[in-house]
């Protein structure tokens, strides 16, 4: 059975398809969207974290350190990334959890374990899994063999994706997932490689093949003020999901909000939040008028 990189898994989400869900986080994601919530989803190793609010220079991780990387200074602790081998013992023996981890190498088994002692929510709510990331569809083996797991078991899969990957893996992981929910950030590929660091010909090729197969598709679009609101990618949006095959497709927009700022410093990235802003009232319900001039239904959140 196959081991990945797992950097959270949350328990009881709402928001991540039908009921009562368990939320699997693959580390590694083919797109770098410059919003990213999950700055540390993005690398496929495990990354170190440091809070240097929650430092009290107890100086634990200094003495446990085998590499000598991190040194005490009269401004906290400094890591010399050239030296640090990552190995998390840090992280072990810090009191504060100024220091965490982030990724954790997880086996099929190890996951079903933990999915399946949620199973009492999932029957009472009509709930089940979500693959998350990062980008699921990477990680294809491990999903697979997840996926297949579940479904042997009778617990719903939901897969949470950007689908920026070949179509034979999606075709292969929709045979076995009960609902996608399906990111489309903006239409015009310049614009989606400048922000994401990928163009948008796959995704879209690849949200047209499994609406042709009647797959049940959430598409989420992020909404982010100054990047995609305009009106003219909303219209194109609307134009190209309503030309979509299939009759199982709801639209929701998510509007971006900069949650993950912290994250962001924890890893020692550069973050894009001078230039990043959540839409208006005003763009959220045009946008909602827009879909609906297309006959379809869009919704905030979910
Ligand atoms: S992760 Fe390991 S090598 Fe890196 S600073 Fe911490 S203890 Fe040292
Ligand atoms: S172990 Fe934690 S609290 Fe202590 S010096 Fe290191 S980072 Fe700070």
């Amino acid at each position: 059975m196959s081991e990945d990189l797992i950097f959270d898994i949350k328990r009881y989400a709402i928001n991540d398809g039908p009921g009562i869900r368990i939320v699997i986080f693959f580390k590694g994601c083919n797109l770098q969207c410059a919003w990213c919530h999950n700055p540390e989803s993005i690398s496929g190793k495990i990354e170190k974290m440091f809070a240097p609010a929650k430092c009290i220079s107890c100086g634990s991780c200094v003495e446990v350190c085998p590499e000598k990387a991190i040194t005490l200074t009269p401004e906290g602790i400094l890591t010399d990334g050239d030296l640090c081998t990552v190995c998390g013992k840090c992280a072990e023996v810090c009191p504060t959890k100024a220091i965490e981890m982030s990724g954790k190498q997880m086996s099929v088994s190890e996951i079903m374990e933990t999915i399946e002692k949620e199973r009492i929510f999932f029957d009472q709510s009509g709930g089940g899994v979500t693959f998350s990331g990062g980008e699921p569809l990477v990680h294809t083996k491990m999903l697979i063999e997840l996926l297949d797991e579940c479904g042997r078991r009778g617990i719903h899969r939901a897969v949470d994706t950007a689908g920026n990957v070949s179509s034979d893996i999606i075709l292969e992981v929709a045979k076995r997932t009960d609902l996608f929910l399906y990111d489309i950030k903006m239409m015009d590929s310049g614009s989606h490689q400048k922000w994401t660091k990928a163009g948008n010909g796959k995704i879209l090729a690849n949200l047209k093949a499994i609406s042709e197969i009647d797959a049940h598709i959430i598409i989420r679009i992020p909404l982010i003020g100054g990047v995609n609101d305009t009106e003219k990618n909303i219209g194109y949006t609307a134009a190209y999901i309503a030309g979509l095959a299939g009759n199982k497709k709801e639209v929701h927009l998510l509007p971006y909000h900069n949650i993950a700022q912290h994250k962001y410093s924890k890893l020692g990235k550069l973050d894009d939040f001078e230039t990043l802003r959540a839409p208006d009232n005003e763009t959220l319900i045009r946008a909602i008028a827009k879909f609906a001039a297309y006959g379809i239904k869009a919704e905030i959140g979910g």
